[in-house]
């Protein structure tokens, strides 16, 4: 087959064809933004080529100049945004504009469904960019060609109606020109004015010159003459580079968006350049945000520059794995333009720039929770449990990451921050508490704090699984220990009464302590007296070294493995149910309602931490047991015929005690 003949058609892979009708019929708003996207897209080209030309120079050849050319056609109806970049092959062309299933269209077309289907805005942070020219064009033609000897054009078209055509095309140089056919209602997108000022507004830190395509006219009469020119309508200068003094908010702004595709401003950015060992210059932004896409690997890291050259998108060497929300650009000046990845990993000079970035970040967080607490809370919400992270892996940072925690507790809804709790300790009181479960509400009545909440004090909830860990790490702040009021080595002051009364608490079990062992020797490790409990009759604590219930239950959940670990039975002697065991205990030593009632506390107690009992049914049917002899018999039935279900043997009007004792495990209790 001939060159010239070999037109071929492709259709769009579906997902592509949903996004088009989305982006022709239902956004209506921004459509400006397109011009963004395809400058965005022809310097990505440029900045491509630079760094392989680094170490293939000849891919320069035939045109030095990296440059983006904006070209208006008032005759055709037509703006065409060219650039002298890395260009596209064929198989390039097929994939990139039309058929791979970026995973951002999907979640791209979610959120537009979300959001109304209005705002356009942030169709660039999805990685389909490219598709914005629909919003003002319904006809759009792509000639490119590959960087490198000998290769050949093509042109790409389509009028987004399900499908594109590839076909053989001539270009001179490398590169890609996009035309855009533009709709009759978006002809104004031809006038230099409103270019100009779209550059200006949206691409002025694009790092490359954007030229645009104006028709001068000079002379007078006969001798007038028109010639078009090219002219520079951007700054073209990294932004990074310039001093502060001369950056606007608005344009640290932009040039975050540009950066991101984010649609919101950042909640924060910090600007600095090192001088002496490392000269780099970073700059660096707090989203407020988290993208879609937050845990993903390759989200990580910043824009890596070595001396204005584009090195790398996603440099994940530059900063902790709990700072990967941050985003932004370090520019070095003493890395190779070479470096691999392999030497990024091993450098002294990226250890010494990781260290630095990490110091800045923290700051800059620090300065923010103190100048504007409400911003710090919307980053607290967005990005606190990644922060947290730092906790359990870092501990060179433990002091400042203390004073950059959030949690909430018993004072009050909403959040406080450790030097808060601090300043809020009672008279006495030794540590910094904390229980640990699924949500508020699962831990504010918890057992666990009864103690605590008679002594008045406060108690943080910590409801993320990272909190077990990161407690661990932090272990105090402002030499306060932190204390979780869930593990068995809680110790709270006391006084000399209270010491006494304890005392006389320890010897208060007696026998019964021995049976609830033997009763419960599968399932806890200990039972003893407990300090903690005032209402409850019982609750597990954790003992040492081990996790609480919670974490434990998550991990078994993800497929760990992990064995319930045993815990230590806490009792409380002076609580009536166990007083009235031990009382059985002591008059009845083979009873059988001790070992039925013991197993009864343990399982609430396990519900109490948030777990499940090993036999739901038998729990239910226990309690249905003890409500059924509660409500007493029905007015219209005999006494005698209520309890006929399976599970409850027929009782007397007046059942004696020792008939109920001597049932067995699975007989109704009663209460005394
Ligand atoms: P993204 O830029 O996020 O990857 P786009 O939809 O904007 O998503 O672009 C899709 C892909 O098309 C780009 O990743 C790039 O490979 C290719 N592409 C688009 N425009 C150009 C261009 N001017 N030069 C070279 N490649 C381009
Ligand atoms: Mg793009």
């Amino acid at each position: 087959m001939s060159v010239d003949t070999q037109r071929e058609t492709h259709k769009f892979q579906a997902e592509i064809n949903q996004l088009l009708n989305l982006v022709i019929n239902s956004l209506y708003s921004h459509k400006e933004i397109f011009l963004r996207e395809l400058v965005s897209n022809a310097s990505d080209a440029l900045d491509k080529l630079r760094f392989r030309s680094v170490t293939e120079p000849e891919l320069l050849e035939g045109a030095s100049e990296l440059e983006v050319h904006l070209i208006p056609d008032a005759e055709k109806g037509t703006l065409t945004i060219e650039d002298t970049g890395i260009g596209m092959t064929r198989d390039e062309l097929v994939k990139n504009l039309g058929t791979i299933a970026h995973s951002g269209s999907r979640e791209f077309l979610e959120l537009a469904a979300q959001r109304g289907q209005k705002d356009v805005n942030l169709i660039g942070q999805f990685g389909v960019g490219f598709y914005s020219a629909y919003l003002v064009a319904d006809h759009v033609e792509v000639v490119s060609r590959a960087a490198g000897k000998d290769t050949q054009a093509w042109k790409w078209i389509s009028d987004a109606k399900g499908s594109f055509t590839v076909e053989p095309a001539e270009r001179t140089t490398r590169g890609t020109s996009i035309t855009l056919y533009l709709k009759e209602d978006q002809k104004d997108f031809l006038d230099e004015w409103r270019l100009r000022s779209l550059v200006t507004q949206y691409s002025d830190y694009v790092n490359h010159p954007i030229k645009l395509q104006v028709k001068k006219t000079t002379g007078e009469g006969d001798a007038q003459k028109t010639e078009t020119k090219l002219e520079v309508v951007n700054k073209a200068s990294a932004l990074w580079q310039r001093s502060k003094s001369e950056i606007t908010d608005e344009q640290y702004q932009e040039f975050y968006k540009h950066l991101t595709h984010d649609w919101e401003a950042p909640l924060a950015w910090t600007h600095f350049r090192t001088e002496g060992n490392q000269v780099f210059t970073g700059l660096l932004f707090l989203p407020k945000n988290p993208p879609f896409d937050l845990n993903a690997a390759q989200q990580r890291g910043v824009r890596l520059f070595v001396k204005r050259v584009l090195i790398m998108d996603r440099c994940e060497e530059m900063l902790p794995q709990w700072l990967r929300f941050v985003r932004g650009v370090v520019d070095s000046d003493d890395l190779p333009l070479n470096v691999s990845r392999e030497l990024l990993q091993d450098s002294a000079v990226v250890k010494a720039i990781h260290k630095h970035v990490t110091k800045k970040t923290l700051d800059m967080l620090e300065k923010l929770a103190k100048d504007k607490p409400e911003d710090y809370r919307a980053f607290w919400k967005s990005f606190g449990t990644v922060l947290k992270e730092g906790l359990a892996v870092d501990t060179e940072y433990r002091e400042k990451l203390g004073a950059l925690v959030r949690y909430e507790s018993s004072r009050e809804e909403g959040l406080t921050s450790l030097a808060d709790y601090v300043s809020r300790m009672k008279e006495g009181q030794k540590a910094i508490y904390y229980v640990f479960g699924e949500s508020r509400k699962a831990v504010v009545d918890s057992p666990h704090l009864e103690a605590l909440k008679k002594r008045g004090y406060e108690v943080l909830y910590m409801t993320d699984p990272v909190d077990e860990w990161a407690a661990q790490g932090l272990k105090d702040f402002q030499d306060k220990p932190l204390v979780s009021a869930m593990h068995a080595d809680l110790k709270l002051e006391e006084t000399e009464e209270e010491k006494r009364e304890k005392e006389q608490r320890a010897k208060g079990l007696g026998p019964l302590a021995d049976r609830m062992k033997e009763v419960l020797k599968e399932q806890v490790r200990e039972v003893r007296v407990s300090d903690r409990l005032t209402d409850s009759p019982c609750c597990l604590v954790v003992p040492e070294g081990g996790s609480h219930a919670y974490v434990e239950r998550l991990l078994r959940e993800r497929g760990r493995g992990m064995p319930r670990a045993k815990r230590i039975l806490e009792v409380n002697p002076t609580h009536p149910i166990i007083e009235h065991l031990k009382a059985l205990q002591e008059k009845e030593p083979a009873s059988a309602q001790v070992t039925e009632w013991v197993e009864m506390l343990y399982d609430q107690a396990l519900l109490t931490e948030g777990s499940s009992v090993e036999d739901p049914n038998r729990f239910a049917r226990r309690m249905t047991a003890l409500m059924t002899q509660l409500a007493g018999p029905p007015k219209h039935t005999p006494a005698g015929a209520v309890a006929a279900g399976p599970e409850t043997p027929t009782s007397e009007a007046e059942p004696s005690e020792g008939a109920a004792v001597a049932a067995g495990p699975e007989t109704p209790v009663r209460p005394n």
